[in-house]
């Protein structure tokens, strides 16, 4: 499958109006697709992978806001942050004090999310929902990192109601930080197989990669 019009506008439409952000996931997926999705006008994509996200940006037009929505290693921040608008899977404190260790030298101040781990899942990244009210107490800590909201995902199951459970733990901590910070008010949730279901739960911001892309 190459890229699909009809596919897009579906999935624009059944957002039914609400304000939520599309990233179109692009991993292992051609820059001629990448540049068809743009022609559609779609400006927000997400990749995973450090390497293929480095060589993905300069052959793309540069108004495209690039997410990182991988998993991201300490050693790696350094290539990311010149580029990327908004990084997802910021899951450590570690990976905070990187952050803002690289964007202090460069002159940046740099959008995450944190991304909390709510699933059942043993392998899945993120902090804890006490971890999490740590960070959150004093984000001064860290002053070239601008916490713009919260990311997460669910397990993987055919249990709709396993799957809005953890859902709406993620939105109770969105609106723990929108408490604080007004303006942090991302919710990154849902893929290609829950997204509907993450909307209905609050989401504001879906990462769909397969229904546009094809399977990988
Ligand atoms: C790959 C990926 C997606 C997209 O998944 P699809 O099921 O293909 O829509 C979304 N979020 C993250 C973090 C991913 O790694």
């Amino acid at each position: 499958m190459a890229i699909n019009v009809d596919v897009y506008q579906q999935i624009k439409k059944s957002f039914g109006g609400k304000q939520v952000q599309l990233v179109a996931v692009s991993k292992t997926k051609p820059i001629e697709d990448i540049q068809g999705y743009y022609d559609m006008g779609q400006r927000d994509f997400g990749e995973n992978y450090v390497q293929e996200f480095v060589e993905k940006v300069p052959a793309l037009p540069a108004d495209i806001r690039w997410h990182f929505i991988g998993h991201l290693q300490r050693n790696k921040v350094k290539l990311v942050i010149p580029h990327v608008y908004l990084i997802h899977g910021v899951d450590s404190e570690r990976l905070l004090s990187e952050i803002q260790k690289e964007a202090a030298k460069a002159n940046l101040r740099v959008n995450v999310l944190l991304q909390l781990f709510v699933a059942q899942e043993e392998t899945k990244f993120g902090f804890d929902l006490s971890e999490f009210e740590g960070i959150i107490a004093d984000l001064s800590r860290w002053p070239n990192v601008n916490v713009l909201g919260v990311m997460g995902m669910s397990s993987v199951t055919e249990n709709t109601e396993q799957i809005r459970s953890e859902f709406k733990a993620l939105k109770q901590a969105s609106d723990r930080l929108v408490a604080l910070n007004p303006a942090a008010n991302i919710l990154s949730m849902g893929m290609s197989g829950d997204y509907l279901l993450a909307i209905e739960e609050g989401s504001n911001m879906v990462r769909i990669g397969s229904t546009l892309f094809g399977a990988r």
